[in-house]
Order: C-alpha cells, then sequence, then structure tokens
C-alpha cells in the first residue's frame, strides 16, 4: 500500500509537496485525481502527482494528511501528465498551475477565510461603537451574514488591513475560519422516462392511458418534454412506475452551445491534382502510425481545409483522435459549419468564449470518450483525448496562439510536442508560415508540403502600392477610386486599418499638450460616439474636453485616424453606400461577429471596414477589393517580428480579396513603398520574403537562429521596480562571468517599450544564446537567486520563454 502522495497544487509556487494518504483513502487515491490538501492555513485543490511507499528522506518535518479526495477517477492520465510536466519544465512554470489550465474552469475549490459577527460584535455594533470604519465594516457583515477576507478588503480599498481584521478576532468582536466557496461545476443530468411494456398488474386511469400510448410511440423520453405534452404528469407517470409499464431514470446531457456552428451544407469537392498530391504524403504518415510533422504552405484560398477533413476522416477510420486548434473560434464560423457539415455530432468545441458549464460539457465529452474530434483555440491542445491520431494547426503562424499572460505557452509548439508524445500526425498550415517553421521544413526537421495555386485555377488578386508621401488625406485617389467601381459594380470591399477610435490622439496646437493614460505610457484614443477618451491596453475612459485643460486654447485636434473615423468618412466620400465597421467596440455583445459577418455574406454590406478581425479565413466570393488603408502600423512596433508580422497581415488581408468568379484587386497605402515586407506581399512571394528576413534574423542572431528569454519585473513601485532590476542585471552578470560566459548574452536590463502598463511599472532584461538547456540553467538560478529580494516588495518576475520550438 502506497503511504505517501505528491501533490502539485494549482497555486504560483514551483515545489510539489508531500501528504500522508490517509487509511480511508488508500487504494482508490490514483495519480491524475484531485485532492484537497491542507496547505499554509487554507485547503487548495492539488493534483496527485506520484504515489510513494515512505515519505523521501530529505523531508523531515511531519507530513500532513490528504483531507479529502475530490474525484473517483484520475481526470489527466499519464500522458497528459507527461505533457504538463514538458510545459512546466519549458515555460518554467509551476506544474499545479500548467495542470489546471489544461482543465476546463470550476473545478478548483479553494477554501477562503470567512468572516462572521461574535455575539459580543453585534452587541457592538448595537452600541454604535467608536471607528466609523468598524461601524462599516462590521454593517456589511451583518448584512451579509458572512463576508471572505478577500472581498473585505476589496470592497472597502485601503480603509483596512488583514491584520486590523485579524485584532478584532483577537478582541472576540470578529470570527474568521476557512471554508471552501465557490461551487463545484458538476455534469448536468435530467430525468428521462424509458416505455417498457408489458402488462399492467393493475387497472390504469384514463389518463395513464393516454400517457402510456404516447410513450409506446416515443420509446424514451426526457421529463421535461413529457411536461410539455401533458399537463402535470407526474402522478400518472409515478402510477406508471409502480405498475412496471415504465422505467425513470436521470441520463446525463450537455449544456447548450451558446455558440453553435450554423448548419450548412458543403458539397464534397473534387480534390485538385495539388491537393491529391499531398494528400497522399500526409496519409502516408497517417499510416506509419509514428510523429510524422508537416508543415503546408499553400497560398490563401488553395483549399487546405478540404485537406484537413479528409485527413481527419482517415484517422477516425483507424479508431483515433483529432485535435484542430483554430486562432480564434469567434472568427472562424465558416471553418466550424464546414466541420459540422461533414462530422457531425462528433465535435467537442473548446474556447473561452463558452460559459463555464458549457465548457465543462464540453471537456467532458471528449473526456469520456464521446466525441473523436476536438476544435478549439490554443487551450484545445489539452484536450482529455487519449489515442491522438492528427493534430492539425490552421494559421499556424498566428500570434493568438502565443498566451500572454500567466502560463505564457505557445499552442503551436506545444501542438508538436504532444503530436512527437503520442507518436500522431502533425499539420501546420498556413499561406505565411512563421520564421521559425519554415525554417524548421528547410531544414528537414517538418516535411514541407506546397499548394501554389488557388483552387480552381483562380488568379491571386493584383496588389498595387500607394506611396502616402505623395498622395493628400485619408485615401488615395486610387483607393478612391476602386471603391467607386467596387460600388458601382455591385461588388463588396474590405478596408482594412489597424487601429480602433476615432482620432489616435488629441493635441492643442498652441501648447502642444497630448492626452496620456495615467495608467500606461500611451495616449488616449478619442472616440467618437460617446466622446470620450480611452486607453486601449487598461480601457480608462474619460469625457472628451472641449477646450485645452492647460492653455484654455479652444483648438484641440484629433491626429491620426481609426476605423470610426474612416467609417464616417467614407459615409460623406459615398453616399448611398452601406458601410459596416468590424472591431472590439462594435462586438463586445456576444454573436455580433457573426451578425456583421452575415450582413457581409448576404450581401448587406458594400464597404466593411475593419482591424485585424477581418484578415481571418472568412471567404466571401463577392469581395473583389481590399484596401489597406496604413501598412505602417504594424512596421513599426518595437518588436523584431514586425518585419514578419506586417508580411503575414498584408498577405493574409490580400488573400480575402478574388476568392469568387471575379478578379480580385488590393491597394495597399503606405509611407515605406521600399520596404521589403510590402514589397514581397505586393508579389505574393513568400519564399522572397523568406531569404530576406532569414537573413536579417541571421546577422543579428534572432531566432530561429538564437533562443529568447525575456525577464519582466513588474512592480507597483517605480523605485522599487527599478532598484530590483538593477539588482537582477548584477545577479546576471555575476552568473554570467562564473558559468555562463560561452553561448550566452545578456540584453538590458532597461524599461520595457511600454514602461508602465496598468498601472504597473516594467522593466526587463533578455537573456540571447543558442543552448536551450542552458539559457534555462540560466533561468532558474537567477530566478532562485532574486527570489529573496523580490518577496514582499509587490514586485513580481515573469518570465517569457520566445515561442520557439527545437525539436
Ligand atoms: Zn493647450
Ligand atoms: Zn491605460
Amino acid at each position: 500500500m502506497k503511504e505517501i502522495v505528491e501533490v502539485a497544487v494549482g497555486l504560483p509556487v514551483f515545489k510539489t509537496f508531500h501528504y500522508r494518504i490517509p487509511e480511508k483513502m488508500k487504494g482508490s487515491l490514483q495519480v491524475g485525481m484531485r485532492v484537497l490538501v491542507p496547505f499554509k492555513g487554507r485547503k487548495v485543490t492539488g493534483f496527485a502527482i506520484n504515489l510513494l511507499d515512505q515519505s523521501p528522506k530529505e523531508i523531515e518535518e511531519k507530513l500532513l494528511e490528504v483531507e479529502d479526495l475530490l474525484d473517483e477517477v484520475p481526470l489527466i492520465d499519464p500522458q497528459m501528465l507527461r505533457l504538463c510536466r514538458w510545459t512546466a519544465d519549458y515555460y518554467l512554470y509551476p506544474l499545479g498551475e500548467v495542470i489546471k489550465t489544461g482543465l476546463p474552469p470550476g473545478l478548483h475549490l479553494k477554501s477562503e477565510l470567512i468572516l462572521t459577527l461574535t455575539q459580543q460584535g453585534m452587541e457592538y455594533l448595537a452600541q454604535g461603537g467608536s471607528e466609523a470604519i468598524q461601524q462599516k465594516i462590521f454593517r456589511e457583515i451583518e448584512r451579509c451574514g458572512k463576508v471572505s477576507l478577500k472581498r473585505m478588503l476589496k470592497i472597502f480599498p485601503g480603509e483596512v488591513t488583514k491584520s486590523q481584521l485579524f485584532s478584532w478576532m483577537r478582541k472576540g468582536l470578529l470570527n474568521i475560519h476557512g471554508a471552501i466557496e465557490g461551487k463545484e461545476i458538476k455534469p448536468k443530468f435530467e430525468r428521462v422516462v424509458k416505455y417498457r411494456g408489458g402488462e399492467a398488474v393493475r387497472p390504469i386511469s384514463r389518463k395513464q392511458a393516454e400517457v402510456l400510448k404516447w410513450m409506446e410511440e416515443k420509446g424514451e423520453v426526457s421529463y421535461s418534454e413529457l411536461g410539455k405534452t401533458f399537463k402535470s404528469p407526474s402522478k400518472a407517470i409515478r402510477s406508471l412506475e409502480e405498475n412496471g409499464l415504465i422505467s425513470i431514470s436521470d441520463r446525463e446531457v450537455c449544456r447548450d452551445l451558446s455558440l453553435r456552428p450554423e448548419l450548412k451544407s458543403y458539397p464534397k469537392p473534387e480534390l485538385s491534382s495539388d491537393q491529391e498530391k499531398i494528400l497522399i504524403e500526409i496519409l502516408k504518415g497517417i499510416h506509419s502510425k509514428q510523429f510524422s510533422p508537416f508543415l503546408i504552405h499553400g497560398v490563401t484560398a488553395s483549399g487546405k481545409t478540404e485537406i484537413y477533413l479528409r485527413a481527419i476522416e482517415e484517422v477516425l477510420t483507424q479508431g483515433k483522435e483529432a485535435i484542430v486548434l483554430v486562432p480564434e473560434i469567434s472568427l472562424t464560423p465558416q471553418l466550424l459549419s464546414r466541420f459540422k457539415d461533414r462530422f457531425g455530432e462528433n465535435l467537442a468545441l473548446l474556447h473561452s468564449g463558452l460559459g463555464k458549464g458549457e465548457r465543462y460539457d464540453q471537456w467532458r465529452k471528449i473526456w469520456k470518450g464521446g466525441v473523436k474530434i476536438a476544435v478549439g483555440a490554443r487551450s484545445a491542445i489539452f484536450a482529455p483525448f487519449k489515442n491522438v491520431g492528427i493534430i492539425i494547426v490552421d494559421e499556424e503562424h498566428d500570434p493568438s496562439y502565443k498566451q500572454e499572460e500567466k502560463l505564457r505557452y505557445h499552442a503551436r509548439d506545444l501542438a508538436v510536442v504532444r503530436a512527437k508524445q503520442d507518436g500522431a500526425t502533425l499539420l501546420l498550415g498556413s499561406a505565411t508560415p512563421s520564421l521559425e517553421s519554415f525554417y524548421n521544413a528547410e531544414n528537414g526537421k517538418f516535411h514541407l508540403l506546397s499548394l501554389p495555386e488557388r483552387i480552381e485555377g483562380k488568379p491571386l488578386p493584383r496588389v498595387e502600392v500607394v506611396d502616402m508621401k505623395k498622395e493628400g488625406g485619408l485615401l488615395s485617389e486610387k483607393m478612391r477610386r476602386a471603391l467607386q467601381k467596387s460600388i458601382e459594380e455591385k461588388k463588396q470591399s474590405l478596408l482594412f486599418l489597424n487601429r480602433r477610435g476615432f482620432a489616435n490622439f488629441i493635441l492643442c496646437p498652441d501648447c502642444g499638450l497630448t492626452f496620456k493614460c495615467p495608467n500606461c505610457s500611451v495616449t488616449l484614443t478619442y472616440h467618437l460616439r460617446d466622446r470620450s477618451l480611452q486607453c486601449h491596453y487598461c480601457d480608462y475612459r474619460v469625457p472628451a474636453p472641449g477646450d485645452c485643460p492647460k492653455c484654455e486654447g479652444h483648438r484641440l485636434r484629433g491626429m491620426g485616424i481609426g476605423t470610426e473615423r474612416l467609417e464616417e468618412e467614407l459615409g460623406t466620400l459615398f453616399p448611398g453606400a452601406r458601410v459596416g465597421r468590424m472591431d472590439r467596440d462594435t462586438t463586445t455583445r456576444r454573436r455580433s461577429h457573426q451578425q456583421i459577418l452575415k450582413r457581409l455574406e448576404t450581401g448587406k454590406i458594400d464597404i466593411l471596414v475593419g482591424t485585424q478581425m477581418i484578415v481571418k479565413g472568412h471567404d466571401f466570393p463577392n469581395v473583389t477589393f481590399v484596401g489597406v488603408v496604413s501598412a505602417d502600423t504594424s512596421l513599426h512596433f518595437p518588436d523584431f517580428r514586425a518585419s514578419e508580422r506586417t508580411f503575414q497581415l498584408l498577405t493574409q488581408v490580400a488573400g480575402r480579396a478574388g476568392r469568387g468568379a471575379a478578379f480580385g484587386e488590393v491597394v495597399i497605402q503606405t509611407f515605406s513603398p521600399d520596404h521589403y515586407s510590402i514589397l514581397k506581399a505586393k508579389d505574393h512571394d513568400f519564399i522572397g520574403f523568406y531569404r530576406e528576413e532569414v537573413e536579417f534574423r541571421r546577422a543579428l542572431e534572432y531566432p530561429p537562429f538564437s533562443r529568447l528569454i525575456n525577464f519582466r519585473l513588474v512592480g507597483n513601485s517605480e523605485r522599487r521596480t527599478k532598484a530590483i532590476a538593477e539588482e537582477m542585471g548584477r545577479i546576471a552578470q555575476s552568473l554570467l562571468r562564473k558559468r555562463y560566459q560561452k553561448g550566452m548574452e545578456i540584453l538590458g536590463p532597461s524599461t520595457a517599450p511600454f514602461a508602465k502598463m496598468r498601472g504597473k511599472f516594467r522593466w526587463q532584461m533578455l537573456a540571447k544564446g543558442k543552448s536551450v538547456p542552458l539559457l534555462h540553467q540560466f533561468a532558474k538560478e537567477l530566478a532562485i537567486r532574486l527570489e529573496d529580494g523580490t518577496k514582499g516588495t509587490g514586485v513580481n518576475l515573469d518570465i517569457d520563454v520566445d515561442p520557439v520550438f527545437i525539436l
């Protein structure tokens, strides 16, 4: 019998902990189950990751006991645990938190400190005690009966501290105790009634006979359906059950999906000869039943989706499962409805747009083996399948595969790892593969497959570049003429501008004042609709002033344009044209994405203005013109991937034009008409772009020629953050001298490109090197040495491993 369990708690601590297994759990506690364990005076959910005969030698203190066992069967199997361990190790993140990331929300119980008033406290309150704040707090507790300590500190920020509350406890005025808060999500059941037939033992009433006759036709129905057909049937049902004519039981059901794929039929197309060729290669990989990684480089509208569907069909015939990752599920309704049409109910959806219960049910369907295909955004890479045959990453270059908070994993990279661990086929698909993936393909790590032509021989659109240095105004002559032509021919246009709002910022020409966000180092964007100034990073907003608050001048003026202004200008330029807009401001409501796309699809919009939301893989045959209002926004972003990102955006957005019968045209406006990102996008020349970009990366030793780890310090106090950053720099240099001279370079520490974000001050330091193990070793040592210095300072170290996967 195992005596000890090793537990990874779902908290930001790197260590794992050991607990004694109480007698009653011996034999039932297994690896992969959730346990409730005492931890620093609280009870927290942890995951059993190992069972031992005795406690490890190095642990001397008396071990605590597991408090409760939360599962009857393991939630995670050994394969999933292996993937989580890899992830925790590679991204330098606590294992318990990694496991938590892979599970649906609502499975994580945690105890909270709960405040209640004692008798003495109530009397004190009734007497109208002393301090005002104490009165306020006691009244709040009295009103609610009980309040969690965490909530109390939130309601009265700065007015009350934890130690104050505890001092009132010591005076006997308050009770503070730990209790499990929040509700665990459970499967949903419904009552079903089943027809059994046979002879009635006792005579039955007329109503019962009616119900029984109806039941005989139906066989099995839910209780709620019965209730809809018959008025208060419960008595009749009970008698029939007692009579042995029907049976009543509970059946687990799925909560309805709030975001459902549209049901439409798509005839299965004939494959082109190119498609045929690459499918043969992929099938070879699938039949080998070994890790087979492919990169499909296919121009826009070259028929990648059909390849995915056929490959999955093959995997299903082997009795295996498929994971399909898509960048943002709400933006890809067409892809979803094609999957639904081909595979029907054999599909689970995993993404954050679903409600908690819905997500749990979808996850559970996979976990119980009820479906064979999971489609979802990045977290779907943790889909709990046991026998994965294929993993597909559509638009593998898309930045949304990288999680930018907490566990900073890259879903494409994890797809490679999981496919390798499970011996599965891997399909990465894109019209503009990431530099890293194409480099891997060139070096033989991925098998490169190309779809160089659009299906049915449709030509790629013609692209023209307009030099905005020679133009006045917002839209060039060429752009205006193209839009006019499209309207006259009853075609549709897309206009891409990656900035929302009306004006980029407001400037007073008299004194030069601009309006900055008090929480972030950025200027505020002017929004016309509610005449407000907004921060696009922290959502801070204030009413826009009429006059300059500094010099009282009357000439405040909006500089730079956003989608809101573009929409308005188009209305003036093309009266009568129906202009739509798709950006974060117009898509806050649920389903609003789909509604806008539907209006475009049904011809109710002539020109759709939008941010990068319109870049994703939509397929609208009547869109013949695409305009890029400013190609410069992404080009000047302070990141070494700016050129790559610009090329990708331009190629993808241009690819929306001319997917139907008519020829497509694209106009790109820019102040940098000679930049290779723009020139190569104009020629649809991915390989040409790749060659130039890869040389630039090689010269500066950026990925894929090196690996990067970014150490970010984020803190509330500017002074303390800076001091710890300097300390980090000193530790890094001393580590470098001692052990890491060869093969590593340190850049910084310096303030981050946005030095202040959401009220927090940010510093960063970059470690660059060729060897991942060396960089990891360095990062771990640095993190440990810095731990004491940051404790209690409100400054956090955030380690970001650059998304580059090496096989
Ligand atoms: Zn002024
Ligand atoms: Zn802000």
